[in-house]
């Protein structure tokens, strides 16, 4: 039982009709009574809406218990969709097509929403952490204010093609129905005409001037890469329709001595070897106007590759009041070379050399020369990853096809 039979009847099915039964009837409906046919817009529109009802399982049920009044929320008929895209979605419009499934333009409620302007901003770390205003100029089209963005006194609507800017035409290709659409020549597509003495005399009819504009962007402490400031409906304005948006996305550059990971800062930091092995100060320079003094305390060793933690030095947070950590990896720089005269002082200070072990008297002990790698050779090494990691296994190209040796493992 349904309360009202009033979308059912317009599209002349019963109330009891499958989904493909309605589409069908709403088909043969909507050529008919298409307004480039000569059937009446009202009527159209009718049949249209009564469809775009019924074709969707949420509404039909709101109408099927309530009738027309279960759709007020909406409008109720004719507040939904422009009926010419509907139709279009249906049958394919001449212009990109396949539109029912979403793509393009399809579903629009309400006037059209012009495009967005984006707009990157590169900003340092330094900047970041410190927040900062920054000033973006931009040239964009307002509405014309000598007539507010209608082209001039006695702006008609164009008859030719009922101020819709473009013609459609239905064609039969076999059982397919194509709609084809162009641009009106009587208005050229604008949808209006206006007489030449009647135009607007500061834009010349054309509705809108260009004006420059200077935007404050706010770089939030904290804000992450490709975050989004968004400057609502300030791009481009065009008559009939919402200007996009301005969005400004956020672009770290890249910092030579710190990177970041959410609120948490990492950097690498060289300390001598007698900082490392005897204690002693050092200082790295913060993301602002401060510099952290560290110590380390003497009988303290710090092996290369050592990582701390500098609590709450890290980044500001956007979210929480916490600023995060800062991670530090030490280095330890090595001398190039040792004064002769001081190895007996490190003999002294470091653990005594690792005995050599004792080796069956079945082997026989050869003394050999170290030599330093060639620069190819070095290369090579390098260019396998970890510093001095040798890849053994891919140094066969050069080897040539000599027997393969496997090192036996002890
Ligand atoms: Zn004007
Ligand atoms: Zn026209």
């Amino acid at each position: 039982m349904v309360k009202e039979t009033k979308f059912y009847d317009v599209l002349g099915v019963a109330p009891s009709a499958g989904e493909s039964e309605l589409k069908k009837a709403y088909r043969k409906k909507a050529l008919s009574a298409h307004p480039d046919k000569g059937g009446d817009p009202e009527v159209f529109k009718e049949i249209t809406s009564a469809y775009e009802t019924l074709s969707d399982p949420q509404k039909r049920d709101m109408y099927d218990r309530f009738g027309e009044a279960g759709l007020s929320e909406g409008g109720g008929m004719g507040g939904g969709m422009d009926p010419s895209d509907l139709f279009s979605q249906l049958f394919g419009g001449g212009g990109g097509g396949g539109s029912f499934f979403g793509g393009g333009g399809g579903r629009q409620r309400g006037p059209r929403k012009g495009k967005d302007l984006v707009h990157r901003v590169k900003v340092s770390l330094e900047e970041l952490y410190a927040g900062k205003i920054t000033k973006l100029a931009l040239q964009k089209n307002v509405l014309c204010k000598g007539c507010d963005g209608k082209g001039g006194k006695n702006v008609q609507t164009c008859k030719s093609c009922n101020g819709q800017g473009v013609k459609m035409q239905l064609r039969q290709l076999g059982p397919m129905i194509q709609q084809v659409q162009s641009p009106c020549e009587v208005c050229s597509g604008l949808g209006e005409t206006i007489p030449p003495k009647d135009k607007c005399k500061t834009c010349n009819g054309k509705k809108v001037a260009s004006e420059r504009k200077v935007l404050e962007v706010r770089i939030e402490k904290g804000m992450e890469d490709g975050q989004q400031i968004t400057f609502k409906e300030e791009a481009d304005q065009a008559p009939g329709t919402i200007p996009g948006d301005v969005v400004i996305v956020v672009d770290v550059k890249p910092h030579e001595r710190f990177q970041r990971k959410g609120t948490n800062l990492y950097t690498d930091y060289e300390i001598d070897l007698l900082t490392a092995l005897g204690g002693g100060k050092f200082i790295i320079q913060h993301l602002d106007d401060r510099a952290l003094s560290i110590e380390i305390p003497q009988g303290e060793v710090i092996r290369p590759g050592t990582a701390k933690v500098l609590r709450g030095q890290g980044f500001p947070s956007q979210r929480f009041h916490e600023p995060g950590d800062l991670y530090v990896n030490l280095r330890v720089s090595f001398p190039e070379t040792m004064p002769i005269e001081s190895i007996q002082l490190l003999e002294k200070a470091l653990p005594a050399r690792k005995a050599l072990p004792k080796m069956d008297s079945k082997i026989h002990v050869e003394d050999v020369e170290m030599d330093d790698m060639d620069e190819r050779e070095t290369r090579k090494a390098r260019g396998n990853g970890q510093p001095g990691g040798m890849d053994v296994d891919e140094d066969d190209e050069e080897a040539g096809g000599g027997p393969q040796v496997q090192c036996a493992q002890s």
